[in-house]
């Protein structure tokens, strides 16, 4: 399957670039669901077009037996391109700075290859393009969230996604049985004092020292409040207040991300956050509170994430298999894993001649294309295997083969 993928190489390059040049924000991806369905008319694959908005679901395969879902998502970022290279993105201040453009494009490889295959499939492979990963909009949803809400995923038995990695040289991919990402919640606090002459401060409630107060308060709640070995973070990204040097702010908003992976801990930093808001009413002020929940922790199968392994093994060579790293980070891939097993796997991109890492997110961010043919070939010999070797009641059941 490796060396399909391979001679796939310039094509896949080709789409890459082209979906590159023209990034779409979230919820926005238009003219790249017109690019995945008409690939997919073009190879003869049924599809049904804005699901989840600006998604695009095909199929493949047979209607009986078992059915794998594989996703990618389709998004780009608000980050303006610094990257001097014929491909670099044409849309002003929009950038595929997350890889999401690799992603799109390996799920479509893995169309290719497997519309090859597809009468020995013993049974069906949904490919998932998903919109709108980078955000929750202000209904709550993300792409992924909404695909499960839509019930793409109520025939699905086992679902695959993947993510390219800085971190990883091109041609390995890392793999994780259990934890790899976490919950990742948003907290919006109004801290509400009352307006005084800055030279007269006891008159008024200084909404400014209050949220000081907050800020370094709420710190010690992942110090102090929960286990050590327990996963946290705090993060207060904006804060927002004041109008002048000589006034007394009435008004200060902070906003943050709150990180965990243990339901428990999430429930006790929710708590516990507001708590330490509260100390603004001893302080003469008052507040409103909001914790938003967002993505769920990515917990993969361990028998999937087995299984991952033992394919990216035979494709790459064993030693091109590594552990990946559990991190804070999130991602809406969480969403399909409450409702089926699935497993989330990274895919190496850096370039051997790169000397330092370009990480997701920066204008700088990049990747050796060379690793498109190892998403697609990945992503396809897993839907060919998985399929072959399903038996019901083998799945669930076998513990973790990481090490095999
Ligand atoms: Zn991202
Ligand atoms: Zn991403």
């Amino acid at each position: 399957m490796f060396s399909q993928a391979q001679a796939l190489l310039p094509d896949l390059i080709r789409i890459r670039r082209h979906l590159h040049q023209w990034p779409e924000l979230s919820f926005q991806e238009y003219e790249t669901s017109a690019f995945v369905s008409k690939t997919l008319h073009d190879l003869g694959i049924p599809h049904e077009t804005e699901v989840a908005r600006t998604g695009v679901v095909g199929i493949l395969g047979h209607g009986d037996g078992p059915t794998l879902a594989l996703r990618a998502d389709m998004d780009a970022l608000p980050i303006q391109e610094e990257n001097d290279v014929p491909y670099r993105s044409r849309r002003e201040g929009v950038m595929h700075a997350c890889g999401h453009d690799a992603h799109t494009t390996m799920l479509l490889g893995a169309a290719m290859l497997l519309k090859q295959v597809e009468d020995q499939l013993p049974g069906r492979v949904k490919l998932i393009f998903q919109p709108a990963e980078e955000i929750i909009g202000g209904d709550g949803y993300s792409g992924a969230k909404l695909m499960v809400e839509e019930g793409v995923i109520e025939d699905v038995d086992a679902i695959i996604g993947l993510h390219v990695d800085p971190t990883l040289p091109v041609g390995s991919i890392g793999v994780r049985p259990g934890p790899m990402m976490a919950a990742a919640d948003r907290i919006v606090i109004d801290i509400l004092g009352k307006k005084a002459h800055g030279a007269y401060a006891y008159l008024g409630a200084d909404a400014i020292v209050m949220a000081a107060q907050v800020i370094m308060a709420a710190q010690t709640i992942i110090s102090r409040r929960i286990p050590a070995v327990q996963e946290g973070v705090i993060t207060f990204g904006e804060i927002h207040g004041g109008v002048r040097d000589n006034i007394i702010s009435d008004r200060v908003t902070l906003t943050g991300t709150v990180r965990s992976y243990d339901p428990h801990i999430r429930d006790q930093l929710e708590r516990e956050l507001e708590e330490v808001v509260s100390i603004v009413e001893r302080l003469g002020g008052g507040y409103q509170y909001r914790y938003m929940r967002g993505n769920p922790a990515v917990i993969n199968d361990g028998q999937l994430a087995g299984f991952v392994a033992r394919i990216g093994k035979q494709l790459l060579g064993a030693e091109q298999v590594r552990e990946a790293a559990k991190t804070m980070g999130a991602e809406d891939f969480a969403w399909y894993m409450r409702h089926t097993r699935g497993n989330f796997v990274r895919i190496g991109v850096r370039a051997p001649q790169w000397p330092e890492v370009r990480p997701l997110h920066t204008p700088t961010f990049d990747i050796d294309e060379r690793a498109l043919a190892v998403g697609a070939a990945l992503f396809a010999q897993c839907a060919v295997r998985w399929l072959q070797e399903y038996e019901p009641e083998r799945w669930p059941g076998e513990p973790s083969i990481l090490e095999d």
